[in-house]
C-alpha cells in the first residue's frame, strides 16, 4: 500500500539539496558538484554535491561525537524516530518513485518494491531498540556474568546503483536503530534515490544532527570511509572486486567489514516440470530490472531432454518483453545504468557467441536499451557462464544427470542464490544440498528478498555476511561484550 498521503509538503524539493552533500545534519557544499543523469534519455535531471576525503573526515568526526548521546537516548524515542521514518516513505511514495524510475531506469513496480521495503525496514528497525540486548550466563564464581550487545560506533555504509534504496536502507535503518551513527556513501549514479531520500526522511523523522550523513562520491570517497579511524566498521554492498579492495584496505587497520557481493546464480530446471511456467520463471529471474540484480538468474541449467522446447519458449518470452523509457511508457525493461555497463554486457554476449553459443534472440541494443537476450548451448568455459553478467541475458546450458547439474551449478566462484524447478520437491532439496549457495528457492527463480530474511551469500558472494531479520542485523551492527560484576573485591593468592 503506497497511497497513504497525509502530507502535502515535498520531501525531495531540490531547493533543499541540489549541489550539496548531507553532513553533520546540514545540507552543505561538497568538494565539487556533478549532474544527476537519467539513463533513459541521457539528460541531466538534477545536481548533487560530491564528497572528498576531507568531507568524509568531517562527517565521520561529527558522527562519532553524536553517537554516544544517540545510543543513550531512551529506546522509545529511538523507536519513535524509526516508525516516523517508516511512515514518511509511504507518505512520499509518489515523489520517491519518480526519482527511482528516472535516476535508476527502474519500471514503477520495481520502484514500489524498493519503497515498500524501505518502509518495512524502518518499521522492523523500530523493534530493535526495545529488544533484550544480552544474556545472563551461568558462572561458578560469586559474580553476575552476562553478555551485552553494544553499538559498534560509526558505521560506514557503501551501496551500489541497482536497488539503490533497498541496499542503503537495509543497512542504515538497523545500524541507526541499534544506536550507531552512520555515514552513507551511495553510488554517485543513483545518489538521489540511494542517499538524498534517506537523508531527507531521517531529517524529517527527527534524527539528531550528526547521527546520519550522506556523502555521494566514487571509489575514492568509499576508500576514505574505509580508512577513516573514526569509522568503526564498513558495511559494503557491491561487486566482489570492490569488496576485495575494501577488505584489503580494512585489513590494514583490522577494521570490521560486512560484505554483500556479486553473484552468478543458477536456475536448475529438471525434466519433470511444466516448460511454459519454467520459461516464464527463468525470464523473470534473468530479465527483471534488466538483469542488474546480484541474485539474478545468471545461468539457466536445463535437462537436455527438454532443452530445445524450453529454449524456444524462453525466447518467445524474451522477444515479447517491451523495452523503453519507464518514465514515459509501460515497459517491462528500462535502460541499463550506463554505457560502460552496456558495453560489458555486449562484450560478454558476443564473446560467448564466438565461443560457440547460439544467439537465439536479442544480442542488440539502442543507446542504453539492451534487448532481452537468450543464448543456447553455452559452454561452462564461456564468458556468459563464468562471469557475472549484470544485464538482461539468459545463458542456457544443458545437463544429462543430476551429478552433472550439481557440478555445473557449483562451477563458479560465487554462491549467492539458487533456484531449482521440479515436481519432486525432495529430489530438488537433495540436489540443493550438493550446491554451495547462501540462498535456495525450490520451485522458484533466484531473485527474492524480504525484510526479515537473512540475506547473504557464500564463497565470493560474501564471506559469512548476513543482513535482514533481527538476529542477523544485531550480529551485523553490534559488538558483543562480556561483563562480570561482583558485590565486593575478591581475595587473590598473589
Ligand atoms: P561496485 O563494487 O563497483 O560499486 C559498489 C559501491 O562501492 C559504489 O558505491 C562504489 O562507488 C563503491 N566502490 C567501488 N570501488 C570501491 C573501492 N575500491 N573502495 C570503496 N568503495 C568502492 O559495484 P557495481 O558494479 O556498481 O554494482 C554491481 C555489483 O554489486 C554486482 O557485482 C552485484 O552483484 C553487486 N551487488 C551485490 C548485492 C548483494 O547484496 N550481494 C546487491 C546488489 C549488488
Amino acid at each position: 500500500m503506497l497511497s497513504e498521503k497525509t502530507e502535502t509538503t515535498k520531501l525531495l524539493d531540490p531547493a533543499t539539496w541540489a549541489g550539496r552533500i548531507f553532513s553533520g545534519g546540514e545540507w552543505a557544499s561538497g568538494s565539487s558538484e556533478y549532474d544527476v543523469m537519467e539513463p533513459a534519455t541521457g539528460q541531466a535531471i538534477g545536481r548533487l554535491g560530491a564528497a572528498s576525503g576531507a568531507d568524509v573526515r568531517k562527517a565521520a568526526k561529527s558522527a562519532a561525537k553524536a553517537q554516544r548521546s544517540w545510543a543513550a537516548m531512551p529506546y522509545e524515542e529511538r523507536a519513535g524516530i524509526m516508525r516516523k521514518a517508516g511512515d514518511l516513505w509511504r507518505q512520499h511514495a509518489d515523489e520517491v518513485r519518480g526519482w527511482i524510475v528516472r535516476e535508476s531506469g527502474s519500471i514503477p513496480p520495481k520502484a514500489d518494491i524498493e519503497i515498500n521495503f524501505a518502509a518495512s525496514a524502518c518499521y522492523e528497525a523500530a523493534a530493535l531498540p526495545s529488544m533484550a540486548y544480552g544474556q545472563v550466563l551461568r558462572t561458578p564464581q560469586a559474580q553476575l556474568s552476562m553478555t551485552r550487545r553494544l553499538p559498534v560506533g560509526v558505521v560506514g555504509v557503501i551501496s551500489p546503483f541497482n536497488f539503490p534504496l533497498i541496499l542503503s536502507i537495509r543497512a542504515v535503518a538497523p545500524a541507526l536503530a541499534l544506536g550507531n551513527s552512520v555515514v552513507l556513501k551511495p553510488d554517485p549514479r543513483t545518489a538521489v534515490c540511494g542517499g538524498v531520500t534517506l537523508a531527507r526522511v531521517f531529517q524529517e523523522a527527527g534524527l539528531p544532527a550528526g547521527v546520519f550523513s550522506v556523502l555521494p562520491g566514487g571509489a575514492d570517497t568509499g576508500a576514505a570511509l574505509v580508512e577513516d579511524p573514526a569509522i568503526s566498521m564498513i558495511s559494503f554492498t557491491g561487486s566482489t572486486r570492490g569488496g576485495r579492495l575494501v577488505a584489503e584496505m580494512a585489513g590494514r587497520s583490522l577494521k570490521r567489514t560486512h560484505l554483500e557481493l556479486g553473484g552468478n546464480s543458477a536456475l536448475v530446471i529438471l525434466d519433470d516440470v511444466d516448460l511454459e511456467k519454467a520459461a516464464s520463471i527463468a525470464a523473470f529471474g534473468a530479465f527483471n530490472h534488466q538483469g542488474q540484480i546480484c541474485m539474478a538468474t545468471d545461468r539457466v541449467l536445463i535437462a537436455e531432454r527438454v532443452a530445445d522446447e524450453f529454449v524456444e519458449r524462453l525466447a518467445a518470452h524474451a522477444s515479447h518483453l517491451p523495452v523503453g523509457n519507464p518514465a514515459t511508457g509501460q515497459v517491462a525493461l528500462g535502460p541499463v545504468i550506463d554505457a560502460g555497463q552496456r558495453d560489458r554486457i555486449h562484450r560478454i554476449v558476443t564473446t560467448t557467441v564466438d565461443k560457440g553459443a547460439r544467439l537465439v534472440t536479442g544480442g542488440t541494443f539502442e543507446e542504453l536499451f539492451y534487448k532481452p537476450t537468450v543464448l543456447a548451448n553455452v559452454a561452462s568455459t564461456a564468458p556468459a557462464f563464468v562471469e557475472e553478467i549484470f544485464g538482461p541475458v539468459a545463458p542456457v546450458t544443458t545437463f544429462r544427470t543430476l551429478d552433472e547439474a550439481a557440478d555445473l551449478a557449483n562451477s563458479t566462484e560465487y554462491g549467492l542464490s539458487l533456484g531449482i524447478l521440479t515436481t519432486d520437491v525432495m529430489r530438488g532439496l537433495a540436489l540443493a544440498d550438493r550446491i554451495d549457495s547462501g540462498i535456495v528457492h525450490i520451485n522458484d527463480q533466484t531473485v527474492m528478498d524480504e525484510v526479515v530474511n537473512p540475506f547473504g551469500g557464500v564463497k565470493s558472494s560474501g564471506p559469512g555476511a548476513r543482513i535482514g531479520g533481527a538476529e542477523s542485523n544485531i550480529d551485523a551492527f553490534t559488538n558483543l561484550q562480556w561483563v562480570t560484576i561482583r558485590g565486593d573485591l575478591p581475595q587473590y593468592p598473589f
